[in-house]
């Protein structure tokens, strides 16, 4: 099935249109019923990091991603998931922005969990401009990408995602502590926060300055750890609007896909390969033995490895500058 979606007159897709597609996916779809009757079973447990309330959570269903091999030899050898074409014949499809179908995930992290797809198969290079687009056309939800090195289980095929904003405590954190008459680009050093990791909070007005701050969002990179080198794809962006209607971002430059544990030897391995979620402060484990294992510690070498603990490179700042 495909379709339009209904749209209020600001051309946003109310939260109702949203449940009523789920709803409707999930009779039609055993699988994908299965996977999210099996979320409200999940186990999480707390892991407060100073300011960022973090959670881990235990989901086997997810092992297909966190476990997906996203060399350029295997993305070669399979059909790809996302074109239309290989999709399951359950999955419905709806136009959420004239080139991306709005997908229900059939393996949910949380109880609304889209995939927003692009209409062609082209590589996950950098942040998209249609995501602020996208984010307006769906109030209260929050619009994801994780770059081809920063999750994606993809990278073959441009792909956002999409969950309730309230659900993520990074993008709670963000809008508590970042006050709009600050406006620009912040980031979480200046906002004061203790956190784990460094992060970049915008404000997206529409106007001129928004415009160009919308331009810093799409063009943000993380620099690899190992060659020092500038990379687009090392990157986990939000878009949201917030409870007054503003347009917000987010953005987390990365250093590396994976961490160490994900390397370690067998007793020592932990199955955990952070995108966008696991940033915003749900880390996946879709191992049973991996998930009494992740103390406070480890949860910070994790994020220490894969994004930037300290400081932000000045590379960085520099970048999301504004005068
Ligand atoms: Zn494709």
């Amino acid at each position: 099935m495909t379709g339009k979606m209904t749209t209020d007159k600001y051309g946003a897709i109310p939260m109702v249109t949203l449940e009523e597609l789920v709803e409707s996916q999930l009779e039609a779809w055993p699988d994908a019923r299965r996977n999210y009757a099996a979320l409200r079973e999940t186990e999480r447990r707390r892991i407060p990091l100073g300011d960022l309330d973090t959670a881990i959570q235990l989901n086997p269903a997810r092992i297909r991603s966190t476990g997906a091999a996203v060399d350029k030899a295997s993305v070669e050898a399979r059909p790809c998931f996302l074109c239309a074409a290989n999709r399951p014949m359950e999955q419905f499809s709806a136009q959420v922005a004239p080139e991306w179908e709005l997908l229900v995930n059939p393996f949910p992290i949380l109880p609304m969990h889209f995939t927003i797809v692009s209409k062609t198969h082209e590589p996950q290079e950098s942040v998209p401009l249609d995501m602020a687009t996208i984010a307006e056309r769906l109030p209260g939800m929050a619009v994801f990408f994780n770059g081809a090195r920063a999750g994606a289980s993809a990278p073959d095929h441009l792909h956002l995602q999409a969950v309730l904003s309230d659900e993520l405590p990074l993008l709670r954190l963000a809008e508590k502590r970042h006050d709009p008459d600050a406006g620009g680009f912040l980031t979480s050093e200046q906002l004061g926060l203790d956190v784990p990791f460094q992060f970049v909070s915008g404000i997206i007005t529409p106007d001129m300055g928004g415009m160009v701050s919308l331009m810093k969002a799409t063009a943000a990179f993380g620099i690899d750890a190992g060659t020092g080198q500038r990379d687009p794809r090392l990157v986990n962006a939000f878009f949201w609007t917030d409870v007054r209607g503003l347009m917000r971002v987010l953005i987390v430059p990365r250093r590396a896909h994976r961490p160490p544990h994900y390397f370690m030897a067998d007793d020592k391995r932990l199955v955990i390969s952070p995108g966008a979620i696991d940033m915003a402060g749900i880390m996946i484990t879709p191992r049973r033995e991996d998930f009494p294992a992740v103390t406070p510690e480890i949860m910070r070498d994790i994020y220490g490895a894969v994004a930037f603990a300290d400081t932000l490179p000045r590379e960085i700042t520099e970048h999301f500058k504004t005068v």
